[in-house]
């Protein structure tokens, strides 16, 4: 069934125009389709510093978690996903979580942060 965006009268599914208005209809499910999905991901293009940051953390993920027996996990994983998922997403990352990363999980990682453009608030 197709309700009519003008006038509200009910169509056959294959309706293309109103029978009452002969307006065209546009069903919903096709308006969504027919909208491009614009992420943020799309317009701000992760830098190719910060995609080595993120494997620097990875790295400082695993080495911290090996040093420490695996307690760094608890603060070393969620980082690293956090950044991974700021930086896909276009989201600026803090400078406090810079500074964490650089003391906590990676120093090199947090040094490559600090020097990102591309995620700096
Ligand atoms: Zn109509």
């Amino acid at each position: 069934m197709k309700v009519c965006s003008k006038c509200g009268a009910q169509n056959q599914d294959d309706a293309i125009v109103c029978s009452a208005c002969n307006r065209v209809i546009y069903s919903q499910s096709a308006n969504v389709a027919a909208q491009p999905i614009t992420q943020p991901a799309q317009s701000v293009r992760p830098s190719a510093l910060s995609v080595v940051a993120l494997v620097f953390m990875i790295i400082g993920t695993v080495a911290t978690s090996f040093c420490t027996f695996g307690i760094g996990l608890a603060w070393c994983l969620p980082m690293t996903i956090s950044y991974g998922r700021n930086r896909k997403n276009g989201i600026p990352v803090s400078i406090g979580f810079k500074v964490c990363s650089l003391i906590f999980v990676n120093t090199i990682a947090g040094i490559l942060m600090l020097c990102d453009r591309s995620t700096s608030i």
